[in-house]
């Protein structure tokens, strides 16, 4: 299979299944991080390897690196396997699945950026989703049509427990405190502002066709999904925090081995569910909205990376990035996507409008 984004936090417990499930990787693509990525060159073997830019590609010790987006759409057309593991961070990773689609190959994708710009687009039918709320749903439904909700639910993000007027102080060592997962930067980030789950709410909407999703807070993140069915009953999806599950299935296809230790529900004790608050949780405001026209998820998106960005410069504060998606959300709302090319001249005239501000 080719692992896009190896070095990163689903890349690296993608491998470890791959390497007990005796998967042979064809390729690995990463972003800067070489050290690790020569590591991973010298016990997989691949026979393409892809980074971001020429100055990373100099320090890896392989014969022909490829660079870039074009370097990773020439790996996907060069490669004989049909199994692509997306997990890209961001907007880099939406060509590479619309390529990978194109190219009739399975996609197991952590990288929800591609659902949130480009869902209509995506066939569904090909993608497994690497996200533990998904796979939690997807789990319960275990093939059924009929529900009466779909619910996902959040950690709440480092900051759930500090004073709303203390918001705007928060730096970026304090946002990156998660108190329940460990994950990439940017997912981390996007989890105390809650746009990780506006997004999932987004994905759930393309993977199961429905606008019938619900998001609220468990603070354990023991409980990933829950399905209320139309006969009153309602059913939960328990499991560590680990990615390695969702993972596996979505490598495998059915599971029957050990991956987790099961969850002590004695040494648990007690659950505690929070309503997502949107004095909190500026961006929690659009959430129907967004629902109701997920054509702008490329708005929401382009102004979650360039705020992200910006605060990861130090350039702006942690609530600066609601403001900024908020703000972009209202200048652009009823934006209508008829075809990719839209995706495209809606980001263009996004970032010009986020220079203006
Ligand atoms: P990380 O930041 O840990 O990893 C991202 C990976 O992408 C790294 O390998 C990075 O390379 C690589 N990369 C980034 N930009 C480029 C680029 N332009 N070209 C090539 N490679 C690039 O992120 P995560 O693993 O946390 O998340 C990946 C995706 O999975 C995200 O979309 C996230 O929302 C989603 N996800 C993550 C979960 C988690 O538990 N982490 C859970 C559910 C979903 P390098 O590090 O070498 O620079």
């Amino acid at each position: 299979m080719l692992v896009l984004g190896s070095t990163g936090s689903i890349g690296v417990n993608t491998l470890e299944i791959a390497k007990r499930f005796g998967f042979e990787i064809e390729a690995l693509v990463a972003g800067n991080n070489y050290e690790l990525l020569n590591r991973q060159i010298k016990e997989f073997k691949p026979k393409f390897v892809a980074v971001k830019d020429k100055q990373t590609a100099q320090k890896v010790n392989f014969d022909k690196v490829y660079v870039g987006i074009d370097g990773i759409v020439e790996i996907l057309e060069k490669s004989k396997s049909k199994m692509v593991v997306n997990a890209l961070v961001g907007e880099a990773g939406l060509i590479p699945t619309l390529k990978a689609q194109e190219l009739n190959k399975k996609i197991a994708l952590a990288n929800k950026e591609s659902l949130v710009i480009a869902g209509k687009f995506i066939d569904s039918s090909k993608i497994t989703p690497i996200d533990s709320e998904h796979f939690g749903l997807w789990y319960l439904l275990n093939g059924k049509k009929e529900f009466k909700k779909l619910y996902i639910t959040a950690s709440g993000g480092a900051l759930r427990e500090w004073p709303v007027d203390k918001l705007k102080d928060a730096t970026l060592e304090d946002v990156l405190k998660h108190p329940n997962w460990s994950m990439g930067v940017k997912i981390t980030i996007d989890s105390a502002t809650m746009v990780n789950k506006l997004f999932e709410l987004l994905e759930a909407r393309w993977l199961f066709n429905t606008s019938n999703v619900d998001a609220f807070i468990e603070t354990k993140s023991i409980i990933h999904a829950f399905i209320e069915w139309i006969d009153g009953s309602t059913t939960a999806h328990i499991s560590r925090t680990d990615m390695k599950l969702p993972i596996a299935f979505a490598l495998l296809g059915d599971v029957n081995e050990n991956i987790l230790k099961p969850v002590n529900l004695l040494e648990i004790g007690s659950l505690e569910f929070r309503k997502i608050d949107a004095s909190r949780y500026p961006v929690w405001e659009i959430k129907e909205s967004l629902l109701n026209n997920p054509d702008m998820g490329i708005v929401v998106n382009t102004a979650n990376e360039v705020a992200i960005e910006k605060f990861i410069k130090r350039e702006i504060g942690f609530l600066d990035i609601s403001r900024q998606i908020l703000k972009t959300f209202k200048e652009f709302e009823g934006v209508k996507i008829n075809d990719l090319n839209d995706v495209f001249e809606i980001k263009k005239e996004v970032l010009r409008f986020l220079n203006g501000i």
